[in-house]
């Protein structure tokens, strides 16, 4: 693909995604508000530019990768100092927001977008920094069909599944319903260890029947809490990420967020936010949201 890209977010993700399509002869032009962030991009190989109005005049696709939605919404927008990317980009231009934000702001943005004369699409990512780097990500796209049809090749070079989920919001939708399965799931797998624990059974013993049962499932058999059954699990490293326990719980509040603009009657998912607030409150923030076992072993001691 020829599209000419502006890429704004160079962190963790952001970084090694702008990296891959530079890879792959895509002319990227990259902004970042922390310079660290810039160098880093550089020395990968990314055009770096020094204001985002001067990352996007000349773009047809504007992909950003920021923390939360607060960001995506300044950022199209601007402020007094500085106009926003909406203002600054040619007309008919396509906004791409890989971050990772609520339903609602994603589809606020998108109508943002399209009210400037562009277009919008959503399309947070799974596979964590690992999958950035090795452009393998899993994209949820929420879009028009015109624009998810523009958009793939490029998702093509920094992803290795690509599921376009439906409309605008679509994308986080199935993001924000997956990271809820996960949550809860990592919890159920937790506590059933510490059970088994409890009552002698080994951790052998019951992954070797869980794993090929009704239990099985990604927390199980891929993530598995604890050290020994699936090695390159967290456990076996001291919980180092993996997919920070910050991270799961932000996810979860955009989780529960969700669950309250629409009247669902949940109570595992929001039960699950508030255990993942907790464990990233303390020292869980940046260990592996597996990580949540110790904190179900140590409460079980009391
Ligand atoms: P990060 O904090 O490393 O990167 C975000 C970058 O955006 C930072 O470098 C920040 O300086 C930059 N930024 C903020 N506002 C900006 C602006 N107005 N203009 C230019 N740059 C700006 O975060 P990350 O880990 O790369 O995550 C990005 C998104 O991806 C988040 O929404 C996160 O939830 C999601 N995500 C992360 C992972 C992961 O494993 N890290 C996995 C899946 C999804």
């Amino acid at each position: 693909t020829d599209l000419r890209v502006a890429f704004l977010g160079l962190g963790h993700m952001g970084g090694p995604m702008a990296a891959n399509l530079v890879a792959a002869g895509v002319p990227v032009l990259g902004f970042d508000v922390v310079p660290a962030a810039m160098d880093a991009a550089r020395a990968a190989g990314v055009k770096v530019v020094d204001s985002p109005a001067a990352a996007v005049h000349e773009a047809q696709v504007v992909i950003t990768m920021f923390p939360s939605g607060r960001h995506v919404r300044q950022a199209y927008t601007g402020d007094d100092a500085a106009p926003g990317l909406l203002a600054a980009a040619p007309a008919g231009t396509t906004f791409l927001d890989c971050s990772t934000i609520d339903i609602s702001d994603a589809q606020d943005a998108a109508e943002l977008a399209v009210a400037a004369g562009h277009r919008a699409a959503d399309a947070p990512v799974s596979g964590g920094v690992v999958g950035a780097e090795a452009g393998t990500l899993a994209f949820m796209v929420g879009a028009p069909k015109d624009v998810y049809r523009e958009v793939l090749p490029l998702l093509e070079i920094m992803g290795g599944r690509i599921v376009h989920c439906g409309g605008n919001g679509m994308g986080q939708a199935a993001k924000i319903c997956n990271n809820m399965i996960l949550g809860v799931s990592m919890i159920a797998v937790s506590e059933a260890f510490v059970l088994a624990e409890k009552l002698g059974l080994t951790h052998d013993a019951m992954y070797d029947v869980a794993s090929q049962a009704s239990g099985q499932c990604w927390s199980l058999t891929t993530n598995c809490p604890v050290p020994g059954p699936v090695p390159a699990s967290p456990a076996n490293r001291d919980f180092r990420p993996g997919f920070a326990g910050a991270l799961m719980a932000k996810d979860l509040n955009l989780a529960v967020s969700a669950l309250t603009d629409t009247g669902v009657a949940a109570h595992m998912g929001p039960l699950a936010a508030q255990l993942y607030r907790e464990f990233a409150a303390g020292d869980g923030a940046h260990r592996d949201f597996s990580g949540i076992i110790e904190t179900i072993r140590a409460e079980s001691e009391r």
